[in-house]
């Protein structure tokens, strides 16, 4: 079986085509620049590479325009288009409504369409690409909707209900939700394959990227995550503020004449790993600056790992205990620092972990934790294509 997974936004569209034999990817790329001019960069396995320059007005173009470099040309893996059996498409936000994986029909797709006002910038390009393929492949071959907010719907009311009024969750649904969660569910079951089972287990997974969030997971079920009504919540981030005292953001914006949109802006683009150094928002020009001896990226590497830190701690007193620790995404697979700094000193829960594992554990499944230790501390590479792969195979079969 073989299946493409679409991961669309306003402008650009991932792709990978994985078969689910092996789970190789036979092929991936990345349209780019859709509506305004376009741009197509293309993969194979064997390590062949096309990239051109064609005119997308639209998501559909660059859908034909992908088909064809799969099936003809140098970029030519498969011999025809019919060779696809589904389509799983990334979708941001499921709202209450999905709380699994579905199959897209007409009805499935105009609840998707609805729920924009959660992810105005998001629902309505993942609507847009499903649409395209089904114009493209016809209707008979499966789309496949995968929700990035579906893993967090296990979340108790406690822990989702903001201390706002309640008559704001019941009119506009303003509660957390949480993202990532298909990276979240992709190491937390990893780890279940690992130890035979989650059942009785408590992790915590700390997907780090541009973007980073936290969960707890407790019996292979989310309990709470960092992200929030939007991925604005939580820890610092490459641009993004994470959790600040609401006060702030009128004080700021009365003291600097912002308006709400310029606000905004600010904490999503300007504030965090690039706010606070005033250098990057890239996590591995902090650490080369901090190493020179830059205190504003010493600083901000600090507050970032004191905030995870943090959370850990928190998690492990809301489920009551903890096993294991997962980090994963570019920070979390990549930086031992963090990951180190995060974890020492950790033993009062039990958490003890070794600094020549740490260092040695980046880009691979690792365990860095010392053979005393109660709690695990993994690192465990996510592939969110991959499980919507699974669910799309899973789903359609
Ligand atoms: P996204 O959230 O966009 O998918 P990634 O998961 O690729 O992003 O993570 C990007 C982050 O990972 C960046 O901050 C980058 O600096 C960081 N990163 C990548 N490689 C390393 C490394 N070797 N050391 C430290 N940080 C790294």
């Amino acid at each position: 079986m073989k299946i493409l997974v679409i991961n669309a936004g306003s402008s650009s569209m991932k792709y990978q085509l994985i078969d689910m034999e092996n789970e190789n990817v036979i092929a991936k790329g990345l349209c780019e620049r859709i509506g305004i001019d376009g741009k197509i960069t293309h993969k194979t396995h064997e390590g062949k590479e096309v990239a051109l320059e064609v005119a997308f007005p639209t998501h559909k173009e660059a859908f034909d325009k992908l088909m064809e470099l799969m099936t003809s040309g140098e970029g030519k893996v498969i011999d025809d288009v019919k060779e696809i059996n589904a389509v799983g498409h990334r979708v941001v936000h499921g709202g209450e409504k999905f709380f699994q994986s579905v199959v897209c029909n007409d009805e499935i797709i105009a609840a998707i369409e609805d729920l924009s006002a959660l992810a105005p910038l998001h629902n309505p390009a993942n609507v847009t690409a499903i649409k395209a393929c089904v114009e493209v492949m016809g209707k008979d071959v499966p789309q496949v909707a995968v929700f990035d907010t579906a893993f967090h719907q296990t979340m108790p009311a406690k822990a989702y209900i903001s201390g706002m009024p309640y008559e704001y969750y019941e009119k506009y649904g303003v509660r957390k939700y949480g993202f990532h969660g298909t990276s979240h569910r992709f190491v937390s079951s990893r780890l279940g394959e690992i130890l035979g089972g989650l059942e009785g287990k408590k992790v915590v997974t700390c997907h780090l990227g541009n973007g980073s969030s936290i969960a707890a997971i407790k019996d292979g079920k989310c309990m709470d995550t960092t992200m929030g009504f939007t991925p604005l919540d939580g820890i610092i981030m490459g641009t993004r503020s994470g959790a600040v005292d609401n006060s702030i953001v009128s004080y700021v914006a009365e003291k600097e004449g912002l308006s709400w949109s310029e606000m905004n802006n600010i904490l999503n683009k300007k504030s965090g790993f690039q706010g606070i150094s005033g250098i990057s928002s890239d996590c591995r020009d902090l650490e080369v600056a901090a190493k020179e001896g830059n205190e504003r990226a010493q600083l901000t590497l600090d507050k970032v790992c004191y905030q995870i830190k943090q959370y850990v701690g928190s998690y492990a007193a809301a489920m009551g205990g903890l096993d294991a620790v997962i980090f994963t995404g570019g920070i979390g697979e990549n930086s031992a620092s963090v990951r180190y700094n995060v974890c020492k000193d950790m033993e009062f829960l039990g958490l003890e972990v070794c600094e020549e594992l740490c260092a040695n554990a980046s880009r691979k499944e690792a365990t860095f934790n010392t053979e005393n230790s109660k709690v695990q501390a993994w690192v465990l590479p996510t592939n969110e294509e991959l499980l919507i792969a699974r669910d799309t195979a899973e789903l359609v079969k």
